[in-house]
């Protein structure tokens, strides 16, 4: 009898482990399966991504202490990277800033110190804000500064190598610093986006910085895909 009942124990625990062994089985079968789609959809949205048509935006003249705080929470929210055409001047009252731009993946430009045009005789003067705005982005943020956006679009074209720069220009303009109407301003940018566009955007006033992110959720509603302007330049 007491054989019996022994036998009957390690029967039981016998189903048992078994039983374990089977679920736990399953169990890791389930997540590998689980493991194999998720990568298998995450290679297909980066297909879907090269697919999409490229934009890039951009902001001159900051940072504004707290404007450019706003647009880069707005940015974060909406997974989008933009350039930014800083002054040197700007950039030294605020290297928070551009630190936290540099953080996020965004592209940080020179827009000279002191936002000067280039004129007939002062390209000298001009040279040394380039060269001086630069040390100031690279002792924040440990990166060279590669491009520079002239203010006004005037340009010398012996800068270039001179520098080891490149300048970036722009192809939509909406004249943002000049208007505070947002749907105006918005209207401008989205009538006239296209492929490989570059929008020129200033974050030095709460009415571009509204219409900014208004812009990004048209066009990324539109399929667009947002750049930095390096990615449209060279890729
Ligand atoms: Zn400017």
């Amino acid at each position: 009898m007491k054989k019996r009942k022994a036998a009957m124990v390690i029967l039981g625990m016998g189903i048992l482990l078994l039983l374990f062994l089977l679920f736990r089985t399953a169990g890791i079968a389930a997540t590998g399966s689980q493991r194999l789609l998720s990568l298998f959809s995450q290679g297909e949205e980066e297909t879907e991504e090269a697919e999409k048509p490229k934009i890039a935006i951009t902001f001159d003249d900051g940072p504004h202490p707290y404007y450019t705080e706003d647009l880069l929470d707005g940015l974060k929210e909406r997974g989008v990277v933009a350039s930014f055409f800083v002054t040197g001047k700007h950039a030294a009252l605020h290297p928070d800033v551009i630190r936290r731009m540099s953080e996020e993946g965004h592209l940080i430009g020179n827009h000279t110190y002191s936002h000067i045009q280039l004129q007939p005789g002062n390209r000298e003067k001009f040279r040394e804000e380039l060269v001086k705005t630069n040390a100031v982005i690279q002792e924040i943020t440990g990166k060279e500064v590669i491009y520079v956006r002239p203010p006004y679009g005037t340009w010398d074209k012996e800068l270039e190598s001179e520098l080891n720069m490149i300048p970036v220009l722009w192809n939509v303009d909406p004249m943002d610093w000049c208007s505070d109407n947002v749907s105006c301003i918005v209207k401008k940018v989205v009538g006239k986006a296209k492929e490989n566009a570059i929008i020129l955007m200033h974050d030095y006033s709460e009415s571009s910085i509204t219409a900014a992110l208004k812009v990004i959720d048209e066009l990324l509603e539109e399929g667009y895909l947002f750049v930095t302007v390096e990615e449209i330049l060279f890729e």
